[in-house]
């Protein structure tokens, strides 16, 4: 803490804004420009020293988007789309943070962000109808309105294992990687995790490394990204239809038209798995390939429709992987649609190359990490490098973070110990002025995440215009309107193969001990959730209260 702190209350030491954003990612920098545009006066703080959030902190090898480039942009500005070339239909991380710097810049944001700035509390203050917050170094600031832009999967987990701390050797988190990279040739090298930043990691570290060990608890339902460059001329021709590109995006369900090699899911629906005999099953393997899974009406809402799914998953693994216990180990034994779909880059190539072993975890747990490697039930198995890809507190871990009190200095995180409760993932009753772009309860992480940003955006500047014109200092949600909207997201997962007992994944938090499980996303597309926010809007920002 400051000395001039130590000294002065901490109001009276702050420096004044109209807005405070947290984060400078996607979502932080859509905001900045926005309060901008309204004539108020922001401060970004960042935990980072650079402009990129998740594209910022997740530099690990092979890091990649698996949605094109060209949805997963800014439309706001069409200078900046007109500017910006895309090299390749799904960027990797550099590109992405490249991409982001460049619209920092154009757009001149950089003067309004303070970085390597952590926020770890804040406070609102019932008499002056304001936010004070306070940042790691100590440092304190006021603001009538606080825009949370801390991400969805932005708070690190670290394992759980025994004896973590006395590895020896070098141990990287994906979620926290060295700006300056790692060079892994000559390596041993043990990756933990398979979820999306596992194998996107796994083959590439392959490439590289003396030999790759993947310590794997569950296994991925990954299909081929089926990746590519674009030309020069290609991506003149994608400039010149933007306009109708981004209104194809806001009439599709989850703001992306192409979503790797799903093309042909439910290409015929009323196609179902149950009622084909297994050559027709295995004939749609030969025609659709990795989509083949996916391609029945019924996978996805029927349980055991759903097992012969994975069955068929099953098939291409079996196809794809040489060993045919590492091809059974590979092989999910939970429902598609569960946990977060990925797409790969030569993922399960990586198990034929003879550089990569495959530890399956359910048949041999890790008992402890030693100082030199780590130890399962039936081997000690010594690396130089330990990669930690084990995720996220999704969600709420960002926010919960930060030791935030509303009113009557109620505890955000102890409002959240029975779910995230919120109105549209926008706001949360009892904490006025605090907005959360695409807070647990938005459809954020099931659909295009820069067009929720966007989006969620215009919905808080339209808010913050409309208390303007009617004098109005305060908003918020009532509890009445917040539990049916928890009500109504949870109703769109009950009964449904994202919630049963099966399933364990980030949505419902059940990556996070002692986390309560509940569904935090909500399931119903962007038409239907724009739908709902508009309505809202319409009958006077119906559930909201201002003051
Ligand atoms: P994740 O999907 O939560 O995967 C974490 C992995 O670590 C899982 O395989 C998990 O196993 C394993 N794990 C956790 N604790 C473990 C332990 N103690 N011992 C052994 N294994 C352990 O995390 P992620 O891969 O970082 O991805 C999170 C989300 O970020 C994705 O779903 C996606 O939304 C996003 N993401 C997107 C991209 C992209 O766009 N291309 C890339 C990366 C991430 P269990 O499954 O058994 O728990």
């Amino acid at each position: 803490m400051s000395d001039a702190n130590a000294t002065t209350p901490p109001r009276e030491s702050a420096t004044r804004f109209d807005v405070i954003v947290i984060g400078a990612g996607f979502g932080g920098l859509c905001v900045l420009h926005k309060m901008r545009e309204l004539g108020l006066t922001a401060r970004v703080l960042e935990m980072g020293d650079g402009v990129g959030g998740t594209w910022y902190w997740n530099r690990y090898p092979g890091a990649r988007v698996d949605v094109q480039g060209i949805e997963y942009s800014y439309s706001f500005s069409k200078e900046i789309e007109q500017e910006w070339d895309w090299s390749e239909i799904m960027p990797t991380q550099p590109e992405l943070e490249r991409y982001l710097n460049f619209v920092a810049d154009r757009l001149d944001l950089r003067r309004d962000i303070q970085f390597a700035t952590k926020v770890v509390a804040m406070t609102y203050d019932e008499a002056h109808g304001d936010w004070l917050v306070q940042t790691e170094a100590g440092d304190y600031f006021v603001a009538q309105f606080v825009i949370a832009a801390t991400g969805c999967l932005s708070a690190p987990l670290a394992p759980n294992i025994d004896g973590l701390d006395s590895f020896a050797g070098v141990t990287l988190l994906t979620n926290q990687y060295p700006k300056d990279g790692f060079d892994f040739s000559g390596k041993r090298v043990a990756v933990v995790g398979t979820g999306s930043s596992g194998v996107q990691a796994i083959p590439v570290i392959a490439d590289e490394a003396d030999h790759v060990y993947v310590f794997q608890r569950s296994a991925a339902f990954t299909r081929p990204a089926n990746n590519r460059a674009i030309g020069p001329e290609e991506m003149q021709a994608i400039k010149a239809d933007y306009p109708a590109l981004r209104q194809r995006q806001l009439n599709s369900f989850s703001g992306t038209l192409h979503f790797g090699a799903v093309t042909h899911v439910a290409a015929d629906p009323d196609d179902k798995i149950l009622a084909a005999p297994m050559e027709k099953r295995l004939s749609k393997v030969d025609e659709l390939g990795w989509s083949a899974p996916w391609a029945w009406s019924d996978v996805m809402e029927d349980v055991e429709a759903n097992k012969a799914g994975v069955a068929l998953y099953g098939e291409l693994v079996r196809r794809s992987v040489d060993d045919p216990d590492w091809a059974e180990s590979l092989t999910p034994h939970y429902p598609i649609g569960c946990k977060r779909p990925i797409l790969d880059t030569g993922y399960f190539d990586a198990f034929n190359s003879g550089r990569v072993t495959l530890v399956d975890l359910r048949k041999d747990p890790i008992r402890r990490v030693t100082s030199t490697g780590v130890q399962t039930e039936q081997e000690q198995i010594d690396v130089d490098v330990i990669v930690l890809a084990t995720g996220f507190d999704a969600m709420t871990g960002a926010l919960n973070r930060i030791d935030i009190r509303g009113r009557d200095g109620r505890r955000l995180r102890d409002e959240w110990t029975d779910g995230p409760y919120s109105l549209l993932g926008l706001q949360v009753a009892g904490f006025p002025n605090l907005f959360t772009i695409t807070g647990p309860g938005s459809p954020a992480v099931h659909i295009n995440m820069v067009m929720a940003i966007e989006h969620h955006t215009e919905w808080i500047a339209d808010c913050l215009t409309y208390m303007h014109e009617h004098d109005y200092r305060c908003v918020e949600p009532t509890v009445d309107a917040q539990n049916a909207w928890a009500d109504h997201v949870w109703s769109l997962v009950d009964g449904t193969i994202r919630a049963s007992d099966s399933c364990n994944s980030w949505y419902l938090g059940s990556n996070v001990p002692g986390k309560r499980r509940v569904y935090m996303s909500y399931v119903g597309g962007q038409i239907m959730y724009k739908q709902k926010c508009d309505e809202i809007v319409a009958d006077g920002y119906r559930g909201f209260r201002f003051s």
